[in-house]
């Protein structure tokens, strides 16, 4: 007996925190996963064996989304692998957090060229192939900080409201292909990118969220499954933010 091959979803950023609960959300929800990550190996064998428990066949490679090339040569290692990509979830990012005036050149184009040309590249090659197939969905993770911005994040916030103005203008682009463009703003979520902010500065932030808490990667890992599948069928170029009630 043959059974019909699993959907195929590809998530860059995968092997920590919100991209590694999309990786095992969108298992569990029944798809074989590719995903990649930039330095930290370790991370990635231990996610991809417990992906694999889950019933997906799994593939991971080290890729820098900031290079085109190496994001176009993992798209077609995929789709020769595991099939055509189904679904596309963009969590790649970093932060270098400072103040204007003391912001390098670098502190500014390293965030630029891996948290929004990151995302150009991803979707450009998903795309394609997507809309060859006339069918698929992108889930594009922004932050509160693209919408509201937020002091000393000044690249950070530029590349994630440049992950908004480019997902809604995908959106309108290839939606007469089938292909829905979504977007998932979170607030504070409880992942290393955000231990990495000074304790006092994070006790401040949790001051203004409403339910008095970080989210968790998997509460967001949820919503971007929602917005990947068949439940979120008439959903495309929507921003939904995820925040616990930090920007009421
Ligand atoms: P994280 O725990 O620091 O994980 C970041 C992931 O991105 C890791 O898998 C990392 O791989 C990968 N990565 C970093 N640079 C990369 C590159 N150049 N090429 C490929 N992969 C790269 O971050 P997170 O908190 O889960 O954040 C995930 C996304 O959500 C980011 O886009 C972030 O901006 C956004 N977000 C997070 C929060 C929050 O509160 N945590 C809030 C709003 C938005 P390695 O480990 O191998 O480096």
């Amino acid at each position: 007996m043959t059974t019909d091959p699993r959907p195929v979803a590809l998530i860059s950023g995968g092997s920590r925190g919100i991209g590694r609960a999309a990786v095992l959300r969108l298992a569990q929800d029944g798809h074989d996963v590719a995903f990649c990550y930039h330095a930290n190996q370790e991370a990635a064998e231990i996610l991809a064996k417990e992906a694999e428990t889950l019933g997906a066949r799994v593939t991971y490679d080290r890729v820098d989304v900031a290079d085109p090339d190496a994001v176009r040569d993992w798209v077609t290692r995929t789709e020769n692998g595991l099939g055509p990509v189904e679904t596309a979830v963009t969590s790649a990012g970093i932060t270098r957090d400072k103040a204007l005036v003391t912001m390098s050149d670098d502190d500014w184009r390293s965030v630029l060229t891996t948290n929004l040309d990151g995302v150009f590249h991803v979707c450009r090659t998903v795309a394609f192939s997507m809309m060859k197939r006339r069918q698929g969905s992108i889930v594009n993770i922004s932050s509160v900080a693209g919408v509201y911005g937020n002091a000393t994040q000044t690249n950070y916030a530029a590349s994630k409201a440049g992950i908004i103005g480019f997902s809604k203008s995908l959106a309108k682009e290839i939606g007469r292909y089938g292909i829905r463009v979504n977007v998932v703003a979170p607030g504070f979520v409880d992942t290393d990118m955000v231990a990495a902010v000074p304790e006092r500065l994070r006790t401040r932030a949790l001051g203004g969220v409403a339910l008095g808490r970080m989210g968790t990667a998997e509460e967001v890992a949820d919503l971007v499954s929602f917005l990947a599948g068949p439940r979120a069928a008439y959903m495309t170029g929507s921003v939904v933010q995820i925040d616990g009630g930090m920007t009421l």
